[in-house]
């Protein structure tokens, strides 16, 4: 696998070099279809319309879109409680899906009934990867989509997958190396431990290891990490950008200048408020429409804010990228890949009496995130250390991720600060 050539080519040559006019028909014909069918099969999406007084004639085009509020995933979560399992969303019977995911919000996710996505598949062509690789996937394979979702997508293209999963540091050094593995899928974070793991087990990564290429997603990837990284292991990185509920929304290209859209879905960069398209450079919320029969969401917002180009780009793929993410629409915060908000902070807060006042604040260090319950207690709390350890240990349950506790005099946490305090900077 030494002589492969990771940098030209496309996976869909013709969809991803088509000229934009062609495209734009090619959208719009797509977008009909899945309106037409959503509306017919989906009563959430149906309700959608008749909310904003439109039928699906009345959106054929992607500008039309413009007619129809956004779906955002606090919707969604609601929907559901009302209506369970898919708050009507779905548009196949539950009977004909082979798989169903929880995700956090909560929110079940129906899954497919066969397996036809290719967006993240465009994105580990474009990353590097080629038929014949054999990869890990580090990203985690039960409840949340994303672990099946890759390992369906590399199937697409002849990349042969260790479902490796979360953590297990010292196992996934030991197969990378025996197994001779090219292929890397997981946070930049996570390579970085891995790295660091290998080389206290005495292995040269350039040597003892093969990874040729790595794709990264659900966290930032700053520049200085992934330089980094490709020294030290003497690979390519490329990252991407998607959400549990549509998939890959982004894809980064040999050029590193921003991440392709994939073709398979149409991407908006909108006003959050009032849901007109935005320009290039224009910082707005990532909007997409999927053309998927079994969760056919229409006008789905990520939450996320960013702006895009439509500058053409050097290899050739003729879709437009976004820029950069620039944060959250919301409070709704990612750390260690998984998103917290403000609601689950409440609920481990309302487990402990003695808690007064609490915020989350997360920082960042050695390119790793770091979550702090910061709380202020009641007068009469007694063991303090105590009762750290139990918070400290309750907090998984509900953010689904590890953290710190520390508390702070009274007073400390100033009126109508942010529950969630982002203080990572990314540079
Ligand atoms: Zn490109």
């Amino acid at each position: 696998m030494t002589d492969i050539n990771r940098t030209e080519g496309y996976f869909l040559p013709e969809l991803e070099t088509m000229p934009r006019e062609k495209r734009r028909e090619y959208h719009n014909q797509r977008l009909s279809e899945i309106v037409d069918y959503a509306y017919q099969h989906a009563p959430a999406i149906r309700q959608k319309f008749n909310d904003a007084g439109a039928e699906p004639g009345d959106v054929r085009t992607v500008e039309d879109l413009e007619k129809l509020p956004i779906t955002e995933k606090s919707d969604l979560v609601k929907k559901q409680k009302e209506d369970l399992p898919f708050g009507g969303f779905a548009g196949i019977p539950v009977e004909r899906m082979r798989r169903i995911f929880v995700s956090p919000g909560p929110i079940y996710e129906p899954g497919e009934a066969d397996w036809e996505d290719d967006r993240w598949t465009q994105a580990f062509y474009a990353a590097g990867f080629r038929p014949g690789d054999l990869t890990v996937i580090t990203f985690s394979y039960h409840l949340v989509p994303f672990g099946m979702a890759l390992d369906e997508s590399f199937n697409l293209m002849g990349v042969k997958v260790i479902p490796t999963g979360v953590g297990n540091t010292e196992v996934q050094v030991n197969t990378l190396k025996d197994l001779k593995v090219t292929g890397f899928a997981g946070t930049p974070s996570f390579l970085n431990v891995i790295a660091d793991r290998a080389e206290e087990l005495g292995l040269n990564l350039k040597k003892d290891l093969h990874l040729k290429v790595g794709f990264s997603a659900a966290e930032m990837l700053p520049e200085s990490l992934r330089s980094s990284l490709e020294d030290r292991f003497g690979m390519i990185i490329r990252q991407s950008y998607g959400t549990a509920d549509v998939g890959c929304l982004g894809y980064e290209c040999r050029c590193k200048n921003g991440m392709h859209y994939p073709d398979k879905v149409i991407v908006e960069i909108v006003d959050p408020v009032t849901g007109k398209h935005l320009g290039p450079g224009e910082i707005g919320e990532v909007v997409c429409t999927v053309f998927n029969h079994v969760y056919p969401l229409i006008r789905f917002g990520s939450g996320d804010l960013a702006y895009y180009t439509d500058e053409p780009c050097v290899c050739g793929r003729t879709t437009p990228r976004i820029v950069k993410i620039v944060g959250r629409v919301d409070q709704v915060t990612k750390v260690k890949g998984m998103f917290i908000h403000p609601g689950q902070a409440a609920e481990v807060a309302k487990n402990f009496p003695e808690i007064s006042r609490y915020q989350i604040v997360v920082t960042r260090q050695e390119h790793k995130d770091i979550m702090t319950f910061v709380a202020e207690l009641t007068e009469e709390s007694g063991d303090t250390v105590g009762l750290a350890e139990k918070i400290a240990e309750f907090m998984p349950s509900i953010l689904r991720i590890r953290g710190e506790v520390r508390f702070v005099p009274q007073g400390t946490i100033p009126a109508g600060a942010k529950t969630i305090d982002d203080q990572r900077v990314w540079d």
